[in-house]
């Protein structure tokens, strides 16, 4: 992403002034504003949402998804506030959840006592897959 301008003062005049929290700061010559931009773009954030998003309503815990997507608990608890989500509450079911490659999803799938149980999906994660399957407490 390539910023133009000081959100400040709107000077084209800046200096890169260190990295914070994985970004880039910038320090506005004109006004000393200090100002940050975010070193993945738009998109791969998005997918990072989209993703936590996905997984806190299939029932995963944010510090499960944190271990998963690499994303902090606190930012995936913020974006459950931000875009209002509520996940239907179900105590008869919990899920699992495996990280696949493909080589390791299609031996998965030859052994068909794997495929018994209340359902599961599969969803992208990067380069590999996860496979999330839902098993019956047993009462
Ligand atoms: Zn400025």
């Amino acid at each position: 992403m390539k910023i133009d301008l000081c959100p400040n003062c709107s000077s084209d005049r800046y200096i890169k002034s260190g990295i914070i929290k994985n970004r880039q700061r910038y320090k506005c010559k004109e006004c000393s504003y200090f100002f940050t931009v975010n070193k993945l773009g738009k998109k791969i954030d998005d997918y990072y949402v989209n993703k936590a998003l996905q997984l806190y309503l299939e029932g995963l815990t944010y510090r499960e998804i944190e271990r998963i997507l690499g994303v902090s608990h606190v930012s995936i608890l913020n974006w459950v506030k931000k875009y209002n989500i509520k996940r239907p509450y179900n105590g008869n079911y919990h899920p699992t959840y495996k990280i696949l490659n493909a080589d390791e999803l299609s031996n998965y799938f030859k052994d068909s006592n794997n495929l018994v149980g209340a359902g599961l999906i599969i969803t992208e994660l990067g380069d590999k897959f996860m496979m999330i399957k839902w098993e019956r407490f047993k009462n």
